[in-house]
């Protein structure tokens, strides 16, 4: 199967699997390297679901979705040898401030969220020693803080 090729027909967003990207993603802050087999990047929400029937039709491959945002993890996390979805390229949107709520889409770096707040007198206070390569999501998928 060539695997790019075959992305590529179902996604919006980009497929690569270039020897600089997949060594670039092969890495993150750990000592950890896996290298996968292709880097795509989701546009919206109907790529993600996308990705998973994809890799649901495609069994006898053994594939699987491994998400990445800031690559700052310390434990490999965001590292496969399969499909890596970077969910920061194109998920990077505050939707909406509420009074004291905000929505955002998973990859809004932290940087970008406090200078929001702030202008709002508000301070996520669970930031932690890497806020500024990090995003919003994996905060919360690592229990960072
Ligand atoms: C210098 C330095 C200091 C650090 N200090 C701290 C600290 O003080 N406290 C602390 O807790 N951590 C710290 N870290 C670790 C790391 O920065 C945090 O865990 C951070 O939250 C990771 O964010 P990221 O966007 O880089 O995530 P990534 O590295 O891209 O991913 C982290 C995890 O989240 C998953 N993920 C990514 N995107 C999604 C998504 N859309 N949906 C679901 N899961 C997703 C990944 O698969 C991976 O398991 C530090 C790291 C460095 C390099």
């Amino acid at each position: 199967m060539n695997l790019k090729e075959e992305l590529k027909t179902i996604l919006k967003g980009e497929v690569e699997d270039a020897e600089e990207v997949l060594q670039t993603y092969s890495r993150d802050a750990s000592l950890f390297e896996l290298k996968p087999r292709a880097v795509v990047f989701p546009k919206d929400a109907e790529d993600v679901k996308a990705l998973v029937r994809f890799v649901k039709e495609h069994k006898e491959e053994n594939l699987s979705l491994t998400c990445r945002s800031g690559g700052s993890d310390m434990t490999g996390g965001p590292l496969t040898q399969s499909i890596a979805v970077d969910m920061q390229r194109h998920f990077n949107s505050i939707l909406e401030f509420g009074e004291k709520t905000v929505r955002v889409q998973p990859g809004v770096w932290y940087r970008d969220f406090e200078k929001e707040t702030v202008k709002r007198n508000l301070l996520l206070t669970c930031y932690h020693a890497s806020k500024d390569l990090c995003t919003l999501v994996c905060m919360l998928a690592n229990y960072a803080g």
